[in-house]
C-alpha cells in the first residue's frame, strides 16, 4: 500500500498471490472443465461426470475405491481430477467426543484446521479458508501468525466432503447423522481469498451431483468487515448469513482491535453490512468478543446498541463470545455479570443479543484459538 505511515499493513487486494496453491482438483473445475480433464486422459467426457458423483454424492476422495471406473484409467483419473489435498494429522475431541478438532497438512506441507461440532438438533463444521491470517487481530491466535496462504477452492471444500463423511458414518457419538451447518470461523479472512471463498460456496451448495448439496442459508461467512467485499458478496445474491467481527462500536478502540478498520471504519462496515441485509434479506450477525476491561463497558455497550438500531434495524443479531485467551495473551474474557449487564444493556437498544457457546476449550478448538502449532 501507499501510506506506509500506518504501523500494520493491510491489504488492499482481496486475492493474494497464488503462491503454494496445490495442484487443479476437480472442485476446483467447472464441469465442463472436469470433462475437459479427462479428454486429455483420451477417456470419454461421462467420466468425469461418473468421479463428481463419487466425490460430491458418495464423498469418496480415492479414485482406487471407484469400481466403475475402468481398473487402467483410475491411477490417471486420480492423478487429474483427485490429487490428495488435505492429509489428516492429527484428530482430538472433547465436549464428550461432540467436539472434534482435525489437524490438516496440505501439499506443500501447510498446516491448517476444522472443527466439527454436534448439537442435538444440527452438526455444524468451523473451517478455514486461508492457511494463517494477515489481519493481525491481537486476541486471535491465527492473527498472531501472518498469512501464510490462501487455501484453494478444493482445498476450502474437502474440508466439508470429510466432516459430511464423519457424520454419515456415525464417526462421532450419537451415531449417524448428517453435517447441516458451515461456518467461515476456523483460520483466515474468508472475504480476503473472495473467489476461491465464493466458489467453495456454490460447491458445497450445489445439489448433487454438482456440489454437496447444503443449504445456502445453513453458511455462514465470517469477516473482519471488508466493505467492499461484503457489497461484492452481497450482489452474488447467494443468500448465506453474514457475520461480522465489529468487537467494538468505536474507531478508536476498533483501530487497534481489528487492524482493518482503519482502512474501513465502523460506519463503513455497517453500511455495507445494511446492504448485505437488503439485498439479502437476511439479519446480519455481529461478532463481539468480550474482553475484561477492554471492550466491556457499559457505554460501549449502550453505543453498540443504539449504533446498531440505527444501522440496521431489526436486521441484526448480536453474538457475544467469551474471550479465549491466546497464549501468552494479557487479556481474559469479562467476568459473568459483566456479560449479563452488557447484554442486557444492547438488548434494551432493542437489538437481539445471545451469548455464544464456547466449545473445544480444552483443545485449542475454540473460537480463535486454531493456530495449527501441531
Ligand atoms: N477472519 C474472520 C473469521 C475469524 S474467526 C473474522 O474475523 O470474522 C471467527 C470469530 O472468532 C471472529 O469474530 C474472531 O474475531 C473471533 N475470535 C478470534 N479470536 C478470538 C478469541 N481469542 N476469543 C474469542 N473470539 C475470537
Amino acid at each position: 500500500m501507499s501510506d506506509t505511515s500506518r504501523p500494520i499493513p493491510v491489504p488492499l487486494v482481496f486475492d493474494a498471490p497464488k503462491r503454494g496453491l496445490p495442484p487443479k482438483h476437480l472442485v476446483d473445475l467447472e464441469p465442463a472443465e472436469r470433462r475437459a480433464a479427462v479428454a486429455e486422459l483420451g477417456l470419454p467426457g461421462f467420466r468425469a461426470d461418473q468421479v463428481a458423483r463419487h466425490y460430491f454424492s458418495r464423498l469418496e476422495a480415492d479414485a482406487e475405491e471407484m469400481t466403475d471406473l475402468p481398473a487402467a484409467a483410475r491411477t490417471a483419473v486420480g492423478e487429474k481430477l483427485l490429487p490428495t489435498l488435505l492429509t489428516e494429522m492429527r484428530r482430538i475431541t472433547c465436549d464428550a467426543g461432540e467436539t472434534q478438532k482435525t489437524l490438516w497438512r496440505a501439499h506443500d506441507g501447510t498446516l491448517l484446521e476444522s472443527v466439527l461440532m454436534r448439537y442435538p438438533d444440527r452438526a455444524t463444521l468451523c473451517i478455514s479458508s486461508q492457511a494463517g491470517c494477515g489481519m493481525a487481530c491481537p486476541f486471535c491466535a491465527t492473527g498472531q501468525q501472518g498469512l501464510t496462504r490462501n487455501l484453494s477452492t478444493a482445498e476450502i471444500v474437502d474440508q466439508v466432503r470429510s466432516a459430511a463423511a464423519t457424520m454419515r458414518d456415525g464417526d462421532l457419538p450419537g451415531g449417524p447423522g448428517r453435517l447441516s451447518n458451515i461456518v467461515f470461523m476456523g483460520m483466515g479472512e474468508p472475504l480476503a481469498n473472495y473467489k476461491r471463498v465464493v466458489t467453495a460456496v456454490r460447491r458445497m451448495t450445489e445439489p448433487a451431483p454438482h456440489g454437496l448439496g447444503l443449504s445456502q442459508r445453513a453458511v455462514t461467512v465470517s469477516t473482519v468487515g471488508l466493505a467492499p467485499a461484503i457489497r461484492r458478496l452481497a450482489d452474488e445474491k447467494m443468500s448465506v448469513r453474514l457475520a461480522v467481527s465489529l468487537h467494538t462500536p468505536d474507531d478508536e478502540l476498533r483501530d487497534t482491535l481489528v487492524p482493518v478498520n482503519n482502512r474501513w471504519s465502523v460506519a463503513e462496515v455497517l453500511s455495507a453490512a445494511r446492504y448485505y441485509a437488503d439485498t439479502s434479506g437476511r439479519r446480519v450477525s455481529i461478532e463481539y468478543a468480550l474482553i475484561r476491561d477492554v471492550n466491556d463497558q457499559p457505554w460501549r455497550a449502550t453505543m453498540l446498541g443504539k449504533k446498531l438500531r440505527k444501522a440496521l434495524g431489526q436486521m441484526v443479531h448480536v453474538n457475544l463470545i467469551p474471550l479465549n485467551p491466546t497464549p501468552g495473551s494479557q487479556w481474559d474474557a469479562s467476568p459473568k455479570d459483566v456479560e449479563a449487564e452488557f447484554v442486557r444493556l444492547v438488548r434494551a437498544e432493542g437489538v437481539a443479543c445471545t451469548v455464544r457457546d464456547t466449545r473445544g476449550q480444552e483443545i485449542a478448538a475454540a473460537c480463535g484459538q486454531l493456530a495449527a502449532q501441531g
